[in-house]
This record gives structure tokens, C-alpha cells and sequence, in this order.
């Protein structure tokens, strides 16, 4: 039997039988349930004010039926409780994932107000959460193009290319997305690299086919003029433009596979024990015999019996570039000293020369392919336009740096400049000791 009915059963026989030795058994019987059911009332009074405010009531402490409903309800709490924590912890997983993603996300509610944004959004769009929440995304991003993308009924998974409305010079690919029934979620990328390498990739193939255009509309024009009958004279007099225009598509295409097996690092890099004071004589001794070279003073100035830890072949691809380059685009008779010294900071070959000098809003762009100071100059002295690229290209791949310096009437300066870490070790420890 229920306890709740056993016990009224029992106050009630209770109350009766008291009731009986007073001879008033009715009396009493009513009297005590009637106070059992305010006792019972008191008690659900209880109950809802604990189930209303379980922090500031306690639940009431009866047994039966009353004790099994607090318990049940105390079950459901706790399962609440738990699946409470469960979502807290998805959302905030969630919101931390989002947050580190390198792509801009906002979420839209209802009329395009902004709900939420990841850190992101602040860096490429100016959206700050929780600052901006529940401001018009329109009138956050007041570019047409988006505008419009925001207002059609219909995405279509369109993606617009537009500036960032907080740095006119980033790049930024939109797209909406649509989830659920009305919701959308703004993802924005930076993509301002990756279109600056498909533009140099772009300008890199239109440079090409130009410079290798120009030697071969040479090469054709002769031969569709000349025919097996033509004269040797005439043949003899083209003989020697044709060998010249051959040559420079030889050299552009030799210096083309440099750069690219440099770049790639297809070809591996060796760390050889070098003396710089030899190879750089080696290298003096080469543009001495260069067509150019018409009474240069080319001076070596040996600072340093250290030792350089490099590979030999690439290290003197890019200082005869460096050399040659001084000899070919200075006058004759002009002074060119290449210097090796070591200091506390790293190793330094620099190649100065008195020549005329570049003016310097030139000097940032040197090191592009195809960049020239003086094009005409240039194709005269039978230059590529690659050279600097790949001396640039050589000395990163050992860690070093290019540094050029020039001043107009005073002469230019371009430094390599190694890493202390580059000196051969026998060397650093004698370096250390000095
Ligand atoms: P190039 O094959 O034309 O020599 P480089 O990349 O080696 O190509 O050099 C780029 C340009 O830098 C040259 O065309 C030239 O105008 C300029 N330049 C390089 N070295 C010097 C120098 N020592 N003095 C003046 N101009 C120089």
C-alpha cells in the first residue's frame, strides 16, 4: 500500500481512537485531517517554491509520493545540468575553432545584423564581436559590388574580388553562404599573395616571350630575306648579328635554368670549406677578359684570412655577376674594389665601384627578373636582366643578403652579406678567441 494513505490511515485511527477515550471520535478524526491537509498543503507550497528557486529553498522533507517527485525532478536537473555543460563546451570548441581560422567568418541573423564574428574578421574586415553585434553588415562594408552580393535572394555560391574596407592595398575573396532556413554566414579570405604571384607569374611569361621575341624576329628576318642563292657577302656581313642574337638567347635561357633550379632547389646545396681570397682572384682574373673591360682599376682588398662555408659554383656565379656587372656598367678607367672582411655581425663580400650610380628609386627593384637600370645599356653589354635575380636567389639560399647602396657621382655598392654562423668552424673558434 501507498505510504502516503497508510499514514492517513494511521493519524486518522489515531485521532479515532483518542477521540474514542474523550468520547468525541468524529470530532477529533475530522480535526486531524483536516490538519494533515494543511500539513500536505504546506508541503506542495514547498515543493513549488524550491522547483521555482531550487537555490533558495530547500525541498520539502516528506516521504511518499512528494519525496519521489523531488527526487525525479532533482534527476532531470542534473541531466540538464550536464547536457547544459555538453553544449557550453561544443559552443565554446566551436567558437575557438572559428576563431582561429585565418579566414574571416560572420555570422548574419535576421535583416543581415551581424550575431557573431571570429577574430579574423577584426584583422581583414574592421568587424569587432561583440562591438559590432547586431549592426547592419551594410553598413559595415559599403563597397557595391558587396552590396549587392549581400542583398540577392539567391547566392549561387557567387565570390567577388573586392578591397578590405580597412587596408585599401588587401585583397579579399567574399562569399555568402546559407545555412538552415534564413541563416548566412559572410566568408572572407585574404588572397592579396596569391594574387601578386599569379600577376608576377603573369608579367613573368609576357617578359619572357618579349626578350626571347626580340633575338629571334632577328634570326627570322634574316633568314626570310637570305636565300641559298644569296650572295656571301650578304651572309658574311649578317653572320655576326645572327651569332650575337643566338648568343643572348643562349645566355637568357642558360641564366632562365639557373634561376629556376635555384629557386626549386632541385639542385642540392654544399657547404664547402672556401677561401674567398682565392675565389674572388679567380673572379678578377675572369672580368679582366670581358669585352668591357678597357683600363678598370680592379683592386682586391683581402681584409680576412677566414674561410666561408658555401657552395663554391653558386658562390662564384653570384660575385662575377657582381664583378662583371661593375665592369660592364661603369666607364673605362674607373675603379672597382671587391673586399672580403669579417666582423662581429658576419662576413661581408662587397663589390664597390666609382661608376656613375643608380638613382635610388631604382635600387628596391634591382633584384626582379628583367628589371633593368638602363635597358638599352644593358642588352649592349649582352645582359639578361637575371643576374642580381640570381645573386639574390644564391645568397638566400645560404642564409646571407643582398644589401645595395649607390649615390649618383659617387659609385654603387652592393654587399653580401653572411651570417657569422656561415664562417668555416676552425675559423669561427679563432674568431671567437680574437
Ligand atoms: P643585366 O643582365 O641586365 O646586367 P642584372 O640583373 O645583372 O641584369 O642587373 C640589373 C640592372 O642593374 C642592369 O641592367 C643595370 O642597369 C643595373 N646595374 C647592375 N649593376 C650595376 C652597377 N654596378 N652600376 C650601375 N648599374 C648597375
Amino acid at each position: 500500500m501507498n505510504w502516503d494513505y497508510l499514514r492517513l490511515l494511521i493519524i486518522v485511527c489515531l485521532a479515532g481512537f483518542v477521540g474514542l477515550l474523550f468520547g468525541q471520535m468524529v470530532i477529533f478524526m475530522f480535526v486531524a485531517t483536516f490538519v494533515y491537509a494543511l500539513w500536505l498543503q504546506r508541503s506542495w507550497y514547498q515543493l513549488y517554491s524550491w522547483v521555482k528557486k531550487p537555490k533558495k529553498h530547500l525541498p520539502p522533507s516528506a516521504e511518499g509520493v512528494m519525496n519521489d517527485v523531488c527526487g525525479q525532478i532533482e534527476r532531470v536537473r542534473k541531466q540538464n545540468r550536464s547536457r547544459k555543460k555538453k553544449l557550453a563546451d561544443y559552443l565554446k570548441r566551436f567558437q575557438a575553432t572559428t576563431a582561429a581560422l585565418p579566414d574571416a567568418i560572420v555570422v548574419l541573423g535576421d535583416d543581415g545584423l551581424v550575431d557573431w564574428s571570429n577574430a579574423a574578421a577584426a584583422d581583414l574586415l574592421g568587424i569587432h564581436w561583440p562591438r559590432d553585434s547586431q549592426v547592419r553588415l551594410a553598413s559595415l562594408i559599403q563597397d557595391f559590388e558587396f552590396q549587392q552580393l549581400l542583398s540577392a535572394a539567391v547566392d549561387g555560391g557567387r565570390v567577388i574580388i573586392v578591397s578590405s574596407p580597412i587596408k585599401e592595398d588587401m585583397l579579399l575573396e567574399m562569399k555568402i553562404v546559407r545555412y538552415m532556413k534564413s541563416g548566412r554566414l559572410l566568408i572572407a579570405r585574404d588572397i592579396t599573395q596569391t594574387v601578386k604571384l599569379q600577376r608576377m607569374r603573369r608579367d613573368f611569361v609576357a617578359n619572357v616571350s618579349h626578350e626571347l621575341r626580340t633575338p629571334l624576329t632577328v634570326l627570322r628576318g634574316y633568314l626570310e630575306t637570305f636565300t641559298q642563292q644569296s650572295p656571301a657577302e650578304q651572309w658574311g656581313a649578317a653572320m655576326p648579328v645572327m651569332r650575337q642574337q643566338a648568343q643572348r638567347m643562349h645566355l637568357m635561357i642558360k641564366d632562365l635554368l639557373e634561376l629556376s633550379q635555384l629557386e626549386t632547389g632541385e639542385k642540392e646545396l654544399c657547404h664547402e670549406d672556401t677561401d674567398i681570397a682565392v675565389l674572388l682572384a679567380a673572379v678578377i682574373e675572369d672580368a679582366k677578359k670581358l669585352e668591357q673591360y678597357h683600363g678598370h682599376k680592379l683592386e682586391l682588398d683581402i681584409a680576412s684570412k677566414h674561410h666561408l662555408l658555401a657552395d663554391v659554383d653558386e658562390l662564384r656565379s653570384a660575385v662575377s655577376n657582381l664583378v662583371f656587372n661593375a665592369v660592364k656598367y661603369t666607364p673605362s678607367g674607373t675603379k672597382i674594389t671587391v673586399r672580403w672582411c669579417v666582423g662581429e655581425n658576419g662576413a661581408r663580400i662587397e663589390v664597390n665601384d666609382e661608376g656613375e650610380g643608380i638613382p635610388e628609386h631604382h635600387l628596391e627593384r634591382l633584384t626582379e627578373r628583367f628589371y633593368r637600370v638602363d635597358s638599352g645599356r644593358s642588352q649592349d653589354a649582352g645582359g639578361t636582366g637575371l643576374g642580381l635575380a640570381i645573386v639574390k636567389h644564391v645568397l638566400q639560399r645560404h642564409g646571407a643578403e643582398l644589401k645595395i647602396s649607390s649615390e649618383i657621382g659617387v659609385g654603387t655598392q652592393f654587399c653580401c652579406c653572411f651570417p657569422i654562423t656561415s664562417i668555416a668552424e676552425n675559423d669561427s673558434l679563432q674568431l671567437e678567441r680574437e
